[in-house]
């Protein structure tokens, strides 16, 4: 299926849908769920598809840009073979291959002993597994926690053992029909009093959001981050608009409301959305988002608290530049963590930042002081490190790999010499400066084992990856440590 509304209707009567997509935005998530698989011809590892693929734990396919899409006519093609909309095709997340037709399927032999579907020979090697696990965990040193956004992902990352949740994207919490319009209410308002009214419709189903999640994760550290995606991915599409409205006008439609959204999607347009009024610059600009959030956080927070729970909340300021944006934003922050809380306690509180530029990197040591925590957000330091867009590397990292211009695919595996001597270097300084300070990763590099070793080398405290990388990642951690001892002792 090529739109998610056809891929999420459907999924709901039961039908093994593939949703092919050039891309995928958030608008696009209620589809994706739905479907089996995912298949894009733009993009990469890192893009919105591939995240959201992984932390849901569907097979995806992002980046074949060999495929031309024709969703007009309903099709697409590669290599001379043109595949209708409805026709069968498989997915291989693995290897990237996709197939017309319909190949034969096998069940992972662990994911179907942990649902307690196992027959003999899966009970044996899921024994094995579990001993290797328990090994794994005795020798490593890292920690293991998980990206999980709801408490769905973080229920899921716990039975595989993340010991905490390392990144909480909180832009899920802003789509679905009875968010939407609240969402819009504040991108429109023209006046404060219309913004406040817009953050009042929002903040009560943030509370509940976070209440699952710190319910999910009691007695295990949460790091929530504030918004971070520029606020037109709440809007329409801009093209696919401007096409509905000149479609309407020329039927002699009313199309009053749909101008003034159009209107507001030109206004917010970017050029360059990934370097643009993004993370802790949105926060600065519309102050009152990231205080409606951050006063959600802590009303749920405190009210576990209260009822005898025990909520582990850390704050993530994202896409920090300089240490004053940072700064200011506790300032602003802070105060309204203490309304909420209202006097109750909270076991473990921390403020601080995703490590995600290359001046936050080389400025860590100054960063550091104004904050309990970093986390390497690998996708973006990646990104901007190398200047490589995310959601279009697919077109020539192939390339690139083939011809040994880099070693690997750099959103896969951590680029040791660059991305990872940034992440070194803040790491060091950020420690010299603030010996408290805590250092993790986040980025999707944190689930991919030979980057756990680097990690383990550079003597992280954790990492963080999908729920369905946390065993992935025990096992890496053990390994790095196994092996760390075992070049120490030659
Ligand atoms: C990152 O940039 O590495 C990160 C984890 O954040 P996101 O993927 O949401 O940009
Ligand atoms: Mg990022």
């Amino acid at each position: 299926m090529f739109t998610a509304d056809e891929a999420e209707r459907l999924g709901k009567q039961g039908e093994r849908v593939i949703l092919v997509r050039r891309e995928t935005t958030p608008d696009d998530y209620h589809g994706m769920i739905a479907a089996q698989g995912i298949l894009t011809s733009a993009g990469g590892t890192n893009s919105h598809a591939a995240v959201v693929a992984r932390g849901e734990g569907i097979p995806a396919v992002c980046g074949a840009d060999a495929i031309k899409l024709s969703p007009a006519d309903g099709t697409f093609s590669a290599n001379g073979i043109s595949v209708k909309e409805g026709d069968v095709i498989t997915i291989d997340g693995f290897t990237g291959n996709v197939y017309v037709g319909e190949l034969p399927l096998e069940e992972s032999v662990l994911e179907k002993a942990r649902a307690g579907e196992a027959q003999a020979r899966e009970e044996k090697i899921w024994k094995a597994f579990e001993a290797l696990m328990a090994h794994a965990d005795e020798v490593r040193r890292l920690r293991v926690r998980a990206n999980a956004d709801t408490p769905d992902q973080a229920k899921n990352a716990r039975e595989r053992g993340a010991e905490g949740i390392g990144l909480c994207r909180t832009e899920h919490m802003f789509l679905g029909e009875e968010r939407v319009g609240a969402v819009r209410q504040m991108i429109f308002a023209d006046t404060e009093g219309e913004e406040t009214k817009a953050y009042d419709a929002l903040a009560p189903l943030q509370r509940e959001d976070f209440v699952g999640i710190f319910r999910a994760m009691d007695g295990l550290p949460v790091t929530v981050r504030l918004l971070d995606p520029p606020l037109h991915e709440f809007l329409p599409n801009q093209v696919d608009l401007a096409v509905e409205v000149a479609l309407a006008e020329s039927r002699g439609e009313d199309v009053e409301e749909r101008k003034a959204v159009l209107q507001k999607v030109d206004e917010l347009h970017e050029a360059n959305p990934m370097l643009g009024l993004r993370g802790v610059r949105l926060g600065i600009v519309k102050p009152g988002l990231y205080a409606m959030q951050v006063r959600a956080i802590f009303e749920a927070a405190g009210q576990l608290r209260r009822e005898g729970g025990d909520p582990q909340v850390e704050v993530m300021i994202p896409l920090v530049a300089t240490a004053p944006e940072l700064r200011q934003m506790r300032d602003e922050l802070e105060p309204v963590a203490a309304e909420a809380l209202g006097g109750t306690e909270l076991s473990h509180l921390e403020w601080g930042t995703m490590v995600e530029l290359p001046r936050a990197a080389v400025t860590a040591g100054e960063i550091a002081q104004t904050a309990e925590f970093f986390s390497f957000g690998t996708n973006d330091l990646t990104q901007t490190a190398f200047g490589f867009s995310r959601d279009d590397i697919g077109k020539f990292v192939g390339m690139y790999e083939e011809r040994k211009l880099v070693p690997a695919n750099p959103f896969v595996t951590i680029d040791v010499d660059g991305v990872g001597r940034l992440m070194r270097i803040a790491s060091e300084e950020g420690r010299a400066a603030n010996p408290e300070l805590h250092v993790g990763i986040c980025g999707e590099h944190g689930g991919d084992p030979s980057s756990v070793v680097f990690c383990h080398e550079i003597g992280l405290d954790y990492v963080s990856c999908s729920p369905f990388r946390v065993e992935t990642a025990r096992l890496a951690a053990g390994q790095a440590a196994v092996g760390a001892a075992e070049s120490a002792s030659k």
